[in-house]
């Protein structure tokens, strides 16, 4: 949160502060930009196998600051400790994966013209990228850009969430062998991010974050006519067909609605049941959530820690709210857990309507709504229904249905029987509003690179089809 042009940093869990500190101004932005030039150029003096060894040597250094950097986030963010572990390990195999794949990719050869001729496709970097994150998975979701970003040869300035600037401050400090001005920090709210990407020294924004936020970011990028990697919101449906364990499938379906108390862009918040075991699914969920702990982020046996802030628990409350007040019934939960943190328990709605808020817009918290499907069609018809299209999630042992919703359902993932598994080899991303263009995998190098055509013959000589166009004719004969 902002005070008095500081940030500060508040513990979600105890809703004390732990630090303020500095926020960027436009002097500091002009300075990291002039420098990120210098880096860029230093960059190109890193041969493909050196960057990687950087690269290599960085995931070493987070993995043996796991436990640090993990007890950080968790103070500011309130995720639990052991997610926050796993983040750790996570942000380092991704920073593995770019150390290798961009030793691959640095072009390929089309078919020529003509037979002596070569044709050239050179991957060049794209310049100076501004890289914007949100609080959920501070480390993780920098990697995923930064990652690739720097890989490419681009030079990086990374502006983190206001809410959890702290884990990326250690981060950065845990960069011993990059140039210092190739990747660099800013820190503020949403003020510096956008005096960020106005600034004329920034050849492209990777951003994530909330759709709101996305229109604005993509708004300004157009006006300066540089490229925007857009990763924004969620509204996931989860199906579940009746020929699965329901047990299991209730619990998959908890654990993916409830994962860092809701607040997961691919957090599964609709969720279509096949009526023939929607009872028994709704009854295994209720017993799930009742057996899970809330409470203490630290504690390693916590499941649920607190929401983010204030604001995003009263968004929970509205959701939940009006869903309540137009029929829906509270299966457990619905309410504020605890007297000081910004905790919710986790909430099973049934009677849920497609017209209702809760089933519309973006909750982003623990709250699994329920809804009775007399079809897959109808299952697939209702996923489809919102304007969002990051991740779907389906639970079924049949291959023809796996294969329909496959085909059938808009989302950038389509997780069959293993809800929110992330693949640092595979794209990730949103299809309809939930963003534009792709993170990990080869798509997600390639989005920081311009391709560039170089065309060589190595003969000096006219080519025939040159003018004159009109055969036999003397030079200064022709007419226009
Ligand atoms: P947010 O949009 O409020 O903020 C994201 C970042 O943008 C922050 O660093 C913020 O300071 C900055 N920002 C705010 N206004 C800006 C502006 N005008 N110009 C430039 N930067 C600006 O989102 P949040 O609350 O931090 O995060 C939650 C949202 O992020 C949810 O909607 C969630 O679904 C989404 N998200 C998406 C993905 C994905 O990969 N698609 C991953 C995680 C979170």
């Amino acid at each position: 949160m902002m005070e008095n042009g500081r940030l500060k940093v508040v513990n979600p869990a105890t809703e004390e502060g732990i630090e303020e500190i500095e926020t960027s101004s436009r002097e500091d932005l002009d300075k990291a930009v002039k420098k990120a030039r210098r880096g860029f150029e230093e960059w190109r003096g890193f041969a493909g196998l050196d960057r990687a060894e950087v690269f290599h040597e960085l995931a070493r250094n987070l993995r043996d600051h796991a436990e640090e950097l993990a007890e950080i986030m968790t103070r500011e963010g309130g995720k639990p400790f052991i997610e926050n572990r796993d983040e750790v390990t996570w942000t380092a195999a991704c920073f593995d994966y770019y150390a290798e794949i961009a030793r691959d990719n640095v072009g390929y050869l089309p078919a020529p013209i003509e037979t002596q001729q070569l044709a050239l496709v050179i991957r060049e970097p794209v310049g100076t990228v501004a890289c914007i994150v949100p609080w959920n998975y501070p480390l993780l979701l920098a990697a995923w850009k930064v990652a690739p970003a720097l890989a490419a040869g681009n030079a990086v300035i990374l502006k983190p969430s206001e809410e959890t600037p702290l884990a990326t401050r250690r981060m950065v400090e845990l960069i011993e062998d990059l140039p210092e001005s190739l990747f660099q920090t800013v820190y503020g709210a949403g003020d510096v991010g956008e005096m960020l990407v106005r600034h004329p020294g920034i050849d492209m924004v990777a951003f994530t974050g909330s759709q709101e936020t996305g229109r604005k970011v993509g708004a300004v990028a157009a006006e300066r006519l540089i490229p925007a990697n857009l990763e924004l919101g969620g509204k996931d449906p989860f199906i579940i067909c009746d020929d699965v364990d329901v047990e299991i499938a209730a619990q998959g379906a908890v654990w993916a609605a409830c994962l860092n108390a809701g607040q997961v862009c691919t957090s599964s918040e609709r969720f279509y049941v096949m009526r023939e075991v929607a009872d028994d699914f709704v009854e295994a969920s209720r017993s799930f959530v009742e057996s899970l702990h809330i409470g203490d982020p630290m504690n390693e046996k916590t499941d649920i820690g607190p929401m983010i802030n204030a604001k995003g628990r009263e968004k929970v409350e509205h959701h939940v709210g009006e869903a309540l007040e137009k029929g829906a019934k509270v299966v457990a939960g619905g309410e504020r857990w605890g007297d000081r943190g910004y905790f919710y328990k986790p909430t099973i709605l049934t009677g849920v309507e497609p017209s209702m808020t809760v089933m519309r817009d973006e909750t982003f918290g623990p709250v699994v709504p329920v809804v009775e499907v007399g079809s897959l069609e109808e299952a697939i018809e209702q996923a489809n229904s919102v304007p969002y299209g990051l991740g779907a999630n389906v639970y079924t042992q049949d291959f023809e249905k796996m294969l329909k919703c496959m085909r059938e359902i808009r989302a950038g993932t389509v997780w069959i029987n293993d809800p929110l598994t992330d693949n640092d080899a595979a794209p990730f991303g949103g299809q309809k509003g939930s963003g534009i263009g792709r993170e990990l995998g080869r798509e997600g190098l390639e989005a920081f690179q311009e391709s560039k055509h170089v065309h060589i013959d190595p003969k000096v000589e006219k080519k025939e089809w040159w003018y004159p166009y009109g055969p036999g004719e003397e030079p200064g004969q022709r007419t226009l």
